[in-house]
């Protein structure tokens, strides 16, 4: 079997799971167009414990983490059945890389994870599991995170990360969905797309220093760490940008594949 490739996906806000944008839709044409998994594992923004944990359900709950929004999303499931044994494996992986790892029998799917899943795979008929952040480890700590992943896309295994690649919510005042990304939004994503592209791995760990507005567009770096497990999970495979597209002025919606030369560019 050829290895999956992996992906970085934002999620943007919950509301994407209803509303038709450019993002919402190319979600859409990216689960179809990728071979179907049998198995997939989500690093989201929205899981942050100090060691690794992974999600270990038989049948996943719907975690319905946010508030305010619309009936019909508080009403939404995604009751995609869990995989124990994967999570175990995982488990296994993650300790022999010294990251220590821990199933959580307890956990559900987070809206990082089964907003942008319910999109890709509306049948909700794939197991999915979700591994757990650390932030405060940083971008070097989710990029050998990844790595311990790997050799699950032999497996048919597809790894997601989910975020945002850019998110300062402070900047969110009820602006229209349409409005335009600001420059230093515009030069952030620029600047990080450049990096992946011509995988510059030094620039990237350092992107907090290194990244023209890197603070002002990841005021905190849960949203962007999930970018870097996709990309450890690649093992060196080349990034390419799927799709770009913004909401709100403050959330680049970009998602990129790692390894996936031969997949149809989906934008
Ligand atoms: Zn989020």
């Amino acid at each position: 079997m050829t290895a999956l490739p992996t992906l970085f996906i934002s999620h943007g806000a919950p509301t994407l799971a209803i509303t038709d944008t450019a993002a919402h839709r190319f979600l859409q044409a990216l689960g179809k167009q990728l071979p179907h998994p049998k198995a997939i594992v989500v690093a989201s923004a929205h899981w942050e414990t100090t060691e690794p944990r992974i999600s270990a359900q038989v049948r996943n709950t719907t975690i319905h983490d946010f508030h305010g929004f619309p009936d019909a999303l508080h009403r939404m499931q995604y009751p995609a059945p869990g995989d124990p044994a994967l999570a175990a494996q995982i488990a296994g992986l993650l300790n022999a890389a010294g990251l220590g790892g821990t199933p959580d029998p307890a956990r559900g799917l987070d809206h990082g994870a089964w907003v942008p899943l319910s999109l890709m795979y509306p049948a909700a008929d794939i197991p999915t599991l979700q591994v757990s952040l650390q932030t405060a480890k940083g971008p070097a700590h989710h990029l050998a995170l990844g790595r311990a992943l790997a050799p699950l896309r032999n497996q048919g295994v597809l790894i997601v990360g989910s975020g945002s690649f850019t998110h300062d919510l402070g900047r969110f005042h009820g602006q229209p969905i349409d409005t335009p990304a600001p420059p230093d939004v515009v030069a952030f994503a620029d600047w990080f797309d450049d990096a992946l592209v011509q995988n510059r791995q030094d620039d990237l760990l350092h992107y907090r220093t290194r990244a023209p507005h890197a603070v002002d567009n990841h005021p905190t770096e849960e949203h962007l760490l999930p970018l870097f497990v996709a990309q450890g999970a690649a093992d060196g495979a080349a990034a390419q940008r799927l799709h770009d597209s913004s909401e709100f002025g403050i959330l680049r919606m970009d998602a990129y594949g790692f390894g996936v030369e031969d997949l149809q560019k989906a934008s």
